[in-house]
């Protein structure tokens, strides 16, 4: 298993890990299989989209805070709620298949770390899955 850190400037944030990702499965050596992502958080998420576009991953941050707004209601009292509710609308992991040892990426994605409670450093680890899956 790799992991390597994540550091987030601000409270929402979208960071492009593919290239973190793929370094890793380069090093590793593995040509074909599946590549597992894992965010151990509770207020940030990993999701795939669009990187072609630096305005889509900024619509997506706009509208989930919309969806969820920062103050409401909550009972959580750390005052994070909204957070954690985006997190495990987002997920905490997302699989992507490896073949010639490269990722299996749609021309437009990318891997994005998601901050839902930045600043903060984060980590995220990656385990390569060999083989015909
Ligand atoms: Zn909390």
């Amino acid at each position: 298993m790799d992991q390597f850190i994540v550091k987030t400037h601000s409270r929402f944030e979208m960071i492009d890990i593919t290239g973190e990702a793929r370094s890793i499965l380069k090093k590793s050596g593995v040509r074909d299989g599946a590549c597992y992502i894992f965010v151990p958080h509770t207020t940030a998420a990993v999701t795939i989209n669009e990187n072609a576009d630096p305005d889509v991953p900024k619509d997506i941050l706009m509208e989930m805070d919309k969806i969820v707004p920062l103050y409401g209601d909550y009972r959580h009292t750390e005052g994070n709620s909204a957070a954690h509710i985006k997190a495990s609308l987002f997920g905490s992991s997302e699989v992507v298949l490896v073949e010639d040892g490269n990722l299996i990426l749609g021309t437009w994605q990318s891997i994005f770390f998601c901050e839902f409670d930045g600043p903060r450093t984060r980590k995220v680890m990656i385990r390569l899955i060999p083989g015909v899956v």
